[in-house]
């Protein structure tokens, strides 16, 4: 799958979790630091929900996916998380973006994709793999914090009720639910600043990477 040849060519880093818990900070963090790809791969299911608000069957929207679907600047609303998490519950949905994330994942120069089934599924083999948690309320007060501050007008106890609803069907869904891959590192972000849960993953990086040469 996400196999490394030769000198970190091909290097894929899993980073999966619940609704803000950092996995985003991380990524985009670890591809700076490392010089790899970056892929939030929930920008990919947050596209098809928009879609299917917009009255396009989910389905239809998964396999027509374009890239400025993706480059929509609406994608960041709860309305849009929820529509993403309902359109993420149905399998052949799934199906549709498997093979963009796997190529990917294979990049050269190595890849960082985020999301919640990129350690289980779509990268089984990533040579990292981590998984990102923080308490509810922290996450909530950090989601809400990022939806004030963009000119969303909602409570912190809306964004906590919404990031408890899409977490409980992201984790009980039948197809690629939301779990930690048996071999993930977790990485509890509650009681951590910014830089340092980014400076624990860079460290678990740095060690797999030490192990290849
Ligand atoms: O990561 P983000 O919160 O933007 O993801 C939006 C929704 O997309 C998630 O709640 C989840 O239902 C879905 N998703 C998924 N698998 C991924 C990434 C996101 O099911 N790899």
């Amino acid at each position: 799958m996400c196999k490394s040849k030769g000198m970190f060519v091909q290097f894929t880093v899993a980073i999966d979790g619940p609704a803000a818990a950092g996995k985003g900070t991380i990524a985009r963090a670890l591809a700076d630091t490392f010089g790899m790809a970056h892929l939030d791969t929930g920008l990919l299911y947050r596209a098809v929900g928009r879609r299917a608000l917009d009255g396009v069957p989910p389905v239809i929207a998964a396999s027509t996916l374009r890239h400025r679907d993706i480059a929509r600047t609406d994608l960041r609303t709860p309305d849009v998380a929820q529509a993403a998490s309902e359109a993420a519950a149905i399998p052949e949905v799934r199906a549709a973006l498997v093979a963009f994330q796997r190529d990917f994942a294979r990049r050269e120069g190595g890849a960082v994709l985020d999301g919640r089934d990129i350690g289980t599924v779509i990268c089984p083999d990533a040579e990292v793999k981590l998984f990102v948690t923080a308490d509810a309320n922290t996450r909530a007060n950090r989601r809400w914090q990022e939806l004030s501050q963009s000119g969303v007008d909602i409570t912190e106890a809306e964004v906590l009720a919404s990031i408890h609803e899409r977490d409980a069907r992201d984790a009980s869904r039948d197809a690629a639910p939301m779990v930690a891959a048996q071999d993930a590192i977790q990485l509890d972000t509650s009681t951590l600043t910014i830089d340092e849960a980014v400076a624990a993953a860079q460290a678990h990086v740095k060690a797999r990477q030490g192990n290849q040469t």
